[in-house]
């Protein structure tokens, strides 16, 4: 069976999309598509080039990827938001060969990715979300999106009678990926809300336009925004308890939001975890689903957990490696990089994991996450935890900053809630240490603190801890 003909017959089935109150049942998405499809035809766009698609709104995107697929070419989807500098950035990386926006961008000399016209062919580019560093542009396959999104949607018992709230970017794995695929794959309808907001959520769940919505897919940020919203009122509570599933990803979905969400709609948030480079890897199972924990592996994913020298270990902390269907092809243009990113066939994460009790559990990335400090591995997310709890604060992030002494040394940046916000730094400080030193072994305590007003988040609410030690440093010198 080839994935790729099996996704666009769907098309042609039932299901579709409602944006504003207008519905697109799938035979007009397609149509729109073919239409797209021809303009590129007669724009000089071919087969295996790379068309970048900067539009505002989500069903011109969708009937871009569509047209895309048609045609055989690599559907690049950009941040409508972004800077001339960071447009140039993906230009620059994703080879492309036009820009499909307000205008109409046509370069020369792009190289076109090969066409087989098969389910290794490049269906889409996506870039990360640049939280570590420069985002990079990952290619994707047919078959490793469409594999995947397959298992995932049997696993979350998708089925036609759903209708999906999807309020997620358009130009990342989680809303594109995950979202726009599985509606068509599924056959199901899915209302496209544009930006999110939790009035917006609580109405498309009350059934505005007649399909009441039964499934949430959100990024953590998007939870404590709901969750916020929906205290003292109800009626919110009520519709979203009409729902069907909640999933959680992109970032780590912190306890107390798990269960401030189960305690005021009675769902269970279920929390899965994947990346641009590997799509969904690991997910809660629809009857277990484990506060704290992202699961086990979709589909025919197989995961290893190993030391700093690449060896498997059978019980503590580690990397996660996989390997699967769904993993990348590489990263555009970059071999040297791609070959870096894997080891006999496994890709490297650079996320630090445990499994319990048969469930993965990510304690962080090995990059930012893990601070090492006087000799001892710290996990940020721990302590993250435990000074989110307090109730002087409204959002927190650990992070490891240089220290002559120690090698690094754990700072916490704090936002400060609301009637706390004028705290004495002495009063803040010696309360945060002693509710600490309450819950956490001395190692762990922060050593120093950064009050902030907000904390530095990308478009998926990731929070870029790079960008925190920057600020910090510079308030030091
Ligand atoms: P970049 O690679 O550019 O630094 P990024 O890694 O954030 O950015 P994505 O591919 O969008 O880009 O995100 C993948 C990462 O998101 C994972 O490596 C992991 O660290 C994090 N992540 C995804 N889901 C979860 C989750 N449920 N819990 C914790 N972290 C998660
Ligand atoms: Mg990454």
């Amino acid at each position: 069976m080839s994935w790729r003909k099996n996704f666009l017959k769907s098309l042609e089935g039932e299901g579709g999309f409602v944006e504003d109150g207008q519905q697109w049942p799938f035979r007009r998405v397609l149509e729109s598509a073919q239409e797209f499809a021809e303009s590129l035809g007669t724009r000089g766009v071919d087969a295996g080039d790379t068309v970048g698609v900067r539009l505002e709104s989500p069903i011109a995107n969708v009937i871009a990827l569509v047209g895309n697929y048609l045609r055989g070419c690599v559907h690049v989807p950009i941040n409508t938001r972004y800077t001339q500098r960071e447009v140039d950035h993906i230009v620059e990386e994703a080879e492309l060969k036009c820009i499909v926006g307000d205008e109409f961008t046509l370069f020369s000399d792009s190289p076109a990715s090969p066409y087989r016209g098969d389910d290794e062919d490049i269906a889409i580019i996506l870039f990360t979300s640049g939280t570590t560093g420069r985002p990079k542009a990952v290619e994707l396959s047919y078959r490793a999106v469409l594999s995947n999104i397959d298992a995932l949607t049997k696993l979350w018992r998708w089925t036609p009678a759903d209708t999906l709230v999807l309020s997620l970017p358009l130009f990342h794995v989680h809303g594109l990926g995950i979202g726009v695929h599985g509606t068509i794959l599924r056959g199901c309808w899915a209302q496209l809300r544009g930006a999110f907001e939790a009035e917006d959520v609580v109405s498309a769940f009350e059934g505005e336009n007649g399909r009441a919505g039964s499934i949430f897919m959100g990024v953590p940020t998007m939870y404590s925004r709901l969750i916020t919203h929906l205290e003292s009122k109800p009626e919110a509570c009520k519709a979203l308890s009409r729902g069907r599933l909640f999933t959680s990803g992109s970032a780590p979905l912190s306890t107390s939001d798990f269960d401030a969400f189960r305690r005021l709609t009675g769902h269970t948030i279920l929390e899965r975890y994947g990346m641009s480079e590997t799509m969904l890897t690991l997910s809660n199972l629809y009857e277990d689903r484990r506060r704290g924990m992202v699961g086990q592996p979709v589909g025919d994913t197989e995961i290893r957990v190993v030391d700093e020298l690449g060896q498997d270990i059978s019980d503590g902390i580690g990397e996660l490696w996989v390997r699967g269907s769904s993993l990348m092809s590489g990263y555009r243009g970059r071999p040297e990089e791609t070959k870096a990113s894997f080891e006999n066939g496994w890709f490297k994460t650079g996320d630090m994991v445990e499994i319990l009790d048969g469930f993965v559990s990510i304690v962080g990335r090995r990059s930012t996450d893990i601070i090492k400090s006087g000799g001892f591995k710290i996990g940020a997310r721990e302590i993250e935890e435990v000074i989110r709890e307090h109730e002087w604060i409204a959002d927190v992030a650990v992070f490891g900053a240089s220290d002559t002494d120690l090698g690094e040394r754990v700072v916490a940046a704090l936002v400060l809630s609301g009637e706390h916000g004028h705290l004495e730094s002495e009063v803040l400080k010696s309360g945060l240490d002693t509710w600490c030193r309450e819950h956490l072994t001395g190692y762990k305590i922060p050593r120093d603190l950064l009050v902030v007003d907000a904390l530095p988040r990308n478009p998926m609410g990731k929070v870029q801890k790079p960008r925190l030690k920057e600020i910090y440093e510079s308030t030091r010198t």
